[in-house]
């Protein structure tokens, strides 16, 4: 088997490496300033071509596949150094848009679907509450159904652009219904009554646009607005392998971001009279550091390239992707920094702010070790590993 690229795939790299590189500079100050103007930087990619990157073509997507979605994702973020260019083409191809394209809802992929592949819709996903992170079959986010509306009443914590997006696609519980059975999502724009949101917690990383807090008091969303009901936990699931494709394109993306920072300074800088990467330390860390980058990349390649119907990722094969790049990747921008002396830890580096945004993302889209149980179960799929006391 050889894998290559094609002539497409590469085109789109380099595009998406130039798309970010007009953001190199502009992330140093979004960082600082835990700002950013985001609907600019969404616009931008926007016009450079890369929304709706898996959505159909009749729908107003560009009928490309996961892999152009990693490629597409993980170089913007090599040439900015930032996650933050990564949101734009989550908030229009994720795993929002994946639960609207897998809905038997043909209502509501009317009514949203081209606005959120167009990008005058971004759409965020709300699962995660207060008490409930890892786990997601315990969430006590109610929807019950009124006339012609849902009613929903929770918390939401940690939300990836809340503030900024238009659409919070949301995990509920449907009428009371305990366990997975019960959960399903429903499709809330931020004007809903009873919907409000704040910027929740500052955090160590990934700066600038919130993980924030949405409150839902009594919000009325009308009938239609049902993404998948009761019953569809696997299916709604199938979607959030999105989630965690695009983190394996994060950390690919970050990874690439510190090695090319730290292998430019170790050939330019010089100690000792010699220029630093001719000491064996040194190119011997940057030799390991490739390693890792190839490991991560050919994982996260199998996980897109074999994606059902080049959409929805496989589950085993994408959380070993994310089990590996997110584990992997706070440990190969400690090198890059180290690489880089003092200068590698001081606010000019690209790769102090990897440090921190890798470390921030570990958990997100799913902990490690949630991710082992996962890896367990496909692996050993008579045997049980139950989580719960019951
Ligand atoms: C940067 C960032 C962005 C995020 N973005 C979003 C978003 O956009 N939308 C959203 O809904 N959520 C988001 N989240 C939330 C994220 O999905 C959760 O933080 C994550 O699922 C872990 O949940 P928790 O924080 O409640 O940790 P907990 O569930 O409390 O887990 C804490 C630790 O306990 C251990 N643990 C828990 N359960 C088990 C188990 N069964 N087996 C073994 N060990 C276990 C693990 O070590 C785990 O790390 C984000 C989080 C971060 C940090």
């Amino acid at each position: 088997m050889k894998i290559e690229l094609t002539p497409a795939q590469e085109d789109l790299k380099r595009r998406a490496y130039a798309a970010g590189l007009e953001f190199r500079e502009a992330a140093f100050k979004w960082d600082e300033e835990d700002h950013v103007d985001y609907r600019a930087v969404s616009d931008r990619f926007g016009e450079l071509g890369f929304f709706g990157l898996t959505a159909p073509v009749e729908w107003g997507g560009q009928g490309g596949d996961c892999m152009d979605y990693l490629l597409a994702v993980s170089e913007a973020i090599r040439a900015s150094g930032s996650w933050i260019v990564g949101e734009p083409l989550f908030c229009t191809t994720g795993p929002g848009p994946s639960m609207l394209m897998l809905s038997d809802n043909a209502a509501l992929r009317e009514k949203y679907l081209r606005d959120v592949l167009s990008g005058r819709k971004g759409c965020a996903i709300a699962l995660t509450e207060p008490a409930h992170g890892s786990d997601l079959t315990y969430l006590e986010t109610t929807a019950v159904r009124d006339g012609d509306s849902w009613v929903i009443n929770g918390s939401k914590s940690f939300v990836t652009g809340a503030i900024y997006n238009e659409l919070y696609a949301t995990f509920v519980r449907f009428d009371g219904i305990p366990g997975p059975r019960g959960i399903g999502a429903v499709l809330i724009p931020s004007d809903a009554p009873g919907f409000s949101m704040s910027r929740g917690p500052v955090f160590l990383g990934t700066r600038s646009i919130p993980h924030g807090d949405v409150e839902l008091v009594d919000c009325r969303i009308p009938a239609e607005n049902l993404i998948m009901g009761p019953g569809q936990f696997p299916k709604l699931m199938s979607a959030f392998n999105m989630e965690r494709l695009h983190n394996c394109a994060v950390s690919l993306g970050g990874m690439m971001a510190a090695y090319d920072e730290a292998a430019a300074h170790v050939q330019q800088r010089e100690q000792f009279g010699r220029p630093v990467i001719e000491f064996q330390h040194v190119y011997h860390t940057l030799a390991d550091v490739a390693v890792t980058i190839e490991a991560h990349r050919l994982l996260s390649y199998q996980a897109a390239a074999n994606a059902e119907d080049g959409k929805y990722p496989d589950m085993q094969q994408v959380s070993m992707a994310k089990l590996f790049g997110g584990t992997k990747i706070p440990e190969v921008a400690m090198k890059c920094a180290e690489l880089m002396g003092g200068k590698g830890v001081t606010s000019v580096t690209v790769t102090q702010r990897i440090v921190r945004d890798a470390v921030t993302n570990v958990v997100a889209g799913g902990a490690p070790a949630v991710l082992k149980n996962v890896i367990a179960a496909s692996l050993f799929p008579g045997r049980k590993f139950p989580q719960t006391r019951d």
